[in-house]
């Protein structure tokens, strides 16, 4: 297979674009189409103070990678969740995190969620009784909370989030599945601020996993192989061996999924039933913006015993 550019060997190959290149010229096609995707979304500008959250693996440190070689303005911001161990998974998520950072010279912040709440995700999670994913509805939860209000506060303009386009056809899928009309209403590359919840984008939402992960390779990236221990047995972890399936039959198929539900979107398939903004209003705890009658899911969780 040769690089469609220059005919020397190519190193990747995207079935679903028709594609090959070398690594030199993948390493620039990437973050040429990642900023084509920013602009044609709208999602943010060079004036702009951005938030980029980031868990120590593949996706967000690609990422913040590449709004930093676009010369984007982007600080980091890694959420010790306590999980493991000491030496563990966060312990050596937050290590590859600073690593990063430090050897490029970019603004991080670290919230720890054990030295904020006195309880680490796992503890706080005993609090609810969800079924089988109350860490990872817990840790979601707590995360929302953490991140919207850290952008708030630092008054950043956006947050942005490594989600690939796997997540989100998985996502979409389960989505679909449940036929979740708002969450399909809110799902996209970009989600306008609303009410005091902040805005956000996801530059890498039409990229595919294994396309992330050979830029990460390529480019020398040293990010966490390990999975949170957590993870295993997810639903989204089953609705993307679905995808996987569909999209090894036919190429591409995961990026039509996402790419015509956008245009459905766009197109008025779906219309808001109800305005989201309306129904918000601040929790009287912690000031953040909610739909429950009275504290937020996050404040309510935490006041449990
Ligand atoms: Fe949190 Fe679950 Fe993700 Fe682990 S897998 S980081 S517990 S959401
Ligand atoms: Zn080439
Ligand atoms: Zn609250």
């Amino acid at each position: 297979m040769k690089c469609r550019t220059c005919g020397s060997k190519a190193v990747v190959n995207m079935r679903q674009h028709k594609l090959a290149l070398c690594k030199e010229h993948y390493l620039e096609w990437l973050p040429q189409q990642v900023d084509r995707f920013i602009k044609k979304y709208q999602m943010f500008s060079k004036e702009d103070r951005i938030l980029v959250a980031v868990s120590g693996g593949k996706d967000s440190l690609a990422l913040w990678d590449i709004l930093h070689g676009l010369g984007y303005n982007a600080d980091g911001i890694y959420i010790n969740l306590g999980i493991g161990t000491i030496g563990g998974y966060s312990d050596l998520s937050l290590q590859k995190v600073k690593k990063f950072s430090e050897e490029r010279n970019l603004g991080l912040r670290v919230f720890s969620v054990i030295e904020e709440f006195n309880e680490s995700i796992i503890d706080i999670s005993g609090r609810t009784k969800r079924g089988m994913n109350r860490t990872c509805s817990v840790c979601g939860l707590t995360k929302r909370h953490v991140l919207n209000k850290v952008t708030r506060d630092d008054q950043y303009d956006v947050l942005v989030t490594g989600h690939n386009l796997d997540d989100e056809a998985a996502t979409l899928f389960g989505n679909t599945l449940h036929w979740a009309g708002e969450f399909l209403l809110r799902q996209g590359p970009v989600l306008e601020a609303n009410g005091g919840l902040v805005r956000k984008a996801k530059p890498l939402c039409r990229f595919y996993e294994k396309e992330m992960a050979a830029y990460a390779i390529l480019k020398n990236i040293d990010y966490i192989y390990e999975e949170c221990p957590y993870s295993t047995g997810s639903t989204s972890i089953y609705y993307k061996q679905q995808l996987n399936i569909l999209e090894h039959h036919n190429p591409g198929e995961k990026l039509r999924f996402y790419v015509h539900f956008l245009k459905a979107k766009k197109d008025g398939l779906f219309s808001p039933l109800k305005s989201i903004q309306q129904s918000l209003h601040e929790c009287p705890e912690c000031g953040q913006p909610t739909s429950s009658p009275d504290l937020c899911s996050f404040c309510r969780l935490m006041s449990r015993k």
